[in-house]
């Protein structure tokens, strides 16, 4: 494995913004992985799957490690009629080509997550979600490395602490994860959850999880834009919770406001729709601007410097801030 210096990370961030690292390494098991953890214990660190997720506003003056470790394998295979279905993965995998491999089989779990971008190291890092479904819902066991020890440590589903686009390892920036082993089951049954993806589905009378799969990718297709085609890292900014007291109030101004009350009183709004009613959706300022179908994505639209994207993103927290009273956060993890 070879250490490179002054590496440009354009290609590594799906905002395609521009930064260097000052080394960058790609393992490719876990042998070579401890390795740079030992040749380089005092410097700083950062991990890079799919790139998905991240974008840079300066050069990186630490160790860029895009991790290349890849491998499946099914573990309960010899009972048949077993209805469970463990499969580890590694984390390089690629996040799609796991949901492909599973509904091809059968495999139902992930078929709600189908397309998300990235890798499957990366999913359990902000419990990645969408159309009803979360990853932790899946998850048995998470394998990584401390990166303090260079040991190897298991977190089990409730180790690993998932809340909404939340989990230790996000909090913890300490561990690398090497692999995850999914709970799957043999046997599919589709739950309506998620208006988009019922209405897609409302002609078929028992969709098969290859119906939910297809469904998901073509509604995915028509809302969000290609982070190849236009640079964008998915939803920018997480959804907010406020209280029930609050969401009555921007009611009475905005009868059409999402709120979801959660178990703890607390209700769960709508971030893309508080963008659209401060002024936000399909706004552009210079290279940058939110998606004019999907107001929660920012796309860059040619700018190299990730300063420009800081500077819109705070022109929509300010804007939002200034008409609700409510903090919009990032979901998008910002070097
Ligand atoms: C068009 C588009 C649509 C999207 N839709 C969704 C969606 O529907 N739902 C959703 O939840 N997300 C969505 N995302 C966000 C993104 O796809 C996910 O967050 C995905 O998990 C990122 O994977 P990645 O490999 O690219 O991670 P990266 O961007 O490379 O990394 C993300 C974070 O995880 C850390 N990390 C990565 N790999 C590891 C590892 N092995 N060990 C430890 N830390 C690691 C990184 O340091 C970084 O902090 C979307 C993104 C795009 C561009």
């Amino acid at each position: 494995m070879e250490y490179h210096k002054q590496t440009q990370l354009k290609h590594y961030n799906s905002f395609q913004t521009e930064a260097f690292a000052e080394l960058f390494c790609e393992p490719r098991n876990i042998e070579e992985l401890r390795k740079c953890l030992s040749d380089y214990p005092h410097k700083k660190k950062l991990i890079i799957g799919g790139g998905c997720n991240v974008f840079f506003t300066k050069d990186f003056d630490g160790l860029v490690i895009h991790t290349d470790i890849k491998g499946l394998r099914e573990i309960s295979d010899e009972e048949e009629e077993d209805e469970d279905i463990f499969i580890e993965v590694k984390a390089s995998e690629n996040w799609d080509g796991l949901v492909s491999y599973c509904v091809d089989r059968g495999f139902a779990g992930l078929e709600n997550l189908s397309l998300i971008p990235g890798t499957v190291g990366a999913a359990p890092i902000q419990n990645i979600g969408a159309y009803g479904a979360e990853v932790k819902d899946v998850i048995k066991e998470v394998v990584s490395i401390d990166m303090e020890t260079n040991d190897v440590v298991s977190f089990s589903n409730q180790e690993c602490e998932f809340g909404y686009r939340d989990s230790i390892f996000k909090r913890a920036n300490r561990y690398i994860i090497i692999s995850v082993i999914f709970h799957l089951k043999r046997t599919f049954t589709y739950i309506p959850k998620y208006f988009d993806l019922n209405k897609e589905l409302e002609n078929i009378e028992e969709p098969t999880i290859q119906d939910v799969r297809e469904a998901v990718i073509r509604v995915r297709q028509r809302k969000l834009p290609d982070e190849k085609v236009l640079p964008n890292a998915g939803s920018f900014f997480k959804n907010p919770y406020i209280t029930k007291e609050h969401a009555d109030k921007i009611i009475e101004d905005y009868p059409g406001l999402p709120a979801y009350l959660q178990k703890d009183g607390m209700v769960k709004t709508s971030a893309a729709f508080l963008i659209d009613k401060a002024g936000y959706k399909g706004k552009r300022e210079k290279s940058v601007g939110s998606y004019p179908n999907q107001p929660l994505i920012i796309v860059n639209y040619g700018t190299p410097d990730g300063n420009d994207i800081v500077s819109f993103m705070k022109d929509i927290q300010k804007a939002v801030k200034h008409i609700f009273n409510i903090d919009l956060e990032p979901e998008v993890r910002i070097y």
